[in-house]
């Protein structure tokens, strides 16, 4: 079986304004860049489905669900919050978005699929259980995490998270919960400025000043990181794959390459051999330069297919 694509037309139909960096050519962009490499062949082609409100409901309170799904425009845009607004679309891409990590779970687990990869937006890692910010409305793999959990019962799911930001909305959803472990790695002193005081039980928060670059980066995944995983032995590991500290891209100023995506994929696709199968599920959160983005997700998705 080949890994799992799963996206979906409606996740391109969701659109902020002109010149807002969340923009859906971000998806076409990606989805070109694999074209060419070839690298499409190589995987299972998915549309997503629609989340349903008992599987947003694991992430998310119902009153913030229904307020979200009935903010939805006829026309124009609702702001929800400064840099994030809804057009007539958007409910739906946002559905689609978690739906993909529901199906990416339930055909991981299920087996013969080893991995997948959801290129997806909205994104969703600053989603938090009852507020919409950051371009992110539902927090696409929280709900991944959780359906994992409540649905499939597993026990033991970590979740990776390599955006320039740190992820607080699923700090927020899955904070203290001894089933996950959540790893993740940002630039300091960036948006939205949280992060690096942790009293979670569960997390390993890796705050790098700008211009750490490619080193500083590597260090910390490989002595803060490796180390936990490899303690906590997860059944299952989700990635929130932002490709935002790339240094051609001006959301952040880490300093990262592509090669820095495709050497920390390597690392948690080791992890993944040694403690479950091999399952990945990835998730695109930032990115927002089409050129690097696309060149760094299409290096991840290289290492997740096995053709490296
Ligand atoms: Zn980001």
């Amino acid at each position: 079986m080949l890994p799992a694509y799963i996206t979906h037309a409606d996740c391109s139909r969701h659109e902020m304004g002109a010149d807002h960096p969340e923009c859906p050519e971000r998806l076409g962009a990606i989805n070109d860049m694999l074209l060419t490499k070839g690298l499409l062949d190589y995987m299972n082609h998915y549309d997503a489905p629609l989340a349903t409100d008992a599987q947003l409901a694991r992430a998310h309170g119902t009153d913030y669900i229904h307020s979200i799904l009935n903010s939805s425009p006829d026309e124009g845009y609702f702001r929800v919050d400064p840099d994030t607004s809804m057009n007539p679309y958007t409910a739906m891409a946002a559905l689609r978005a978690a739906g993909a990590l529901v199906q990416a779970t339930d055909l991981v687990i299920a087996g013969g699929v080893p991995a997948a990869f959801c290129s997806v937006r909205p994104p969703g890692h600053h989603a938090e259980r009852n507020n919409a910010m950051g371009f992110c409305f539902f927090n696409n793999v929280a709900v991944g995490v959780m359906h994992a959990l409540e649905h499939h019962g597993l026990q033991r799911v970590a979740l990776i998270d390599f955006d320039v930001h740190h992820g607080n909305g699923s700090e927020d959803i899955l904070q203290n919960d001894p089933r996950v472990l959540m790893c993740s790695i940002f630039e300091t002193g960036l948006y939205p400025f949280s992060g690096e005081n942790s009293k979670a039980t569960n997390m390993v928060n890796v705050g790098l000043p700008s211009r750490s670059g490619s080193n500083k980066f590597r260090e910390a995944i490989t002595s803060h990181w490796i180390p936990a995983l490899d303690a906590f032995a997860p059944q299952l590991i989700y990635v929130s794959a932002g490709f935002d500290g790339h240094r051609e891209d001006d959301m952040g100023n880490l300093g990262l390459v592509e090669a820095d995506y495709e050497w920390v994929t390597k690392r948690l696709m080791e992890v993944a051999r040694r403690h479950c199968q091999g399952r990945i599920i990835s998730c695109l959160e930032g990115g927002y330069v089409l050129s690097p983005l696309a060149r760094s997700a299409t290096a991840h998705v290289k290492v997740l297919i096995g053709a490296d």
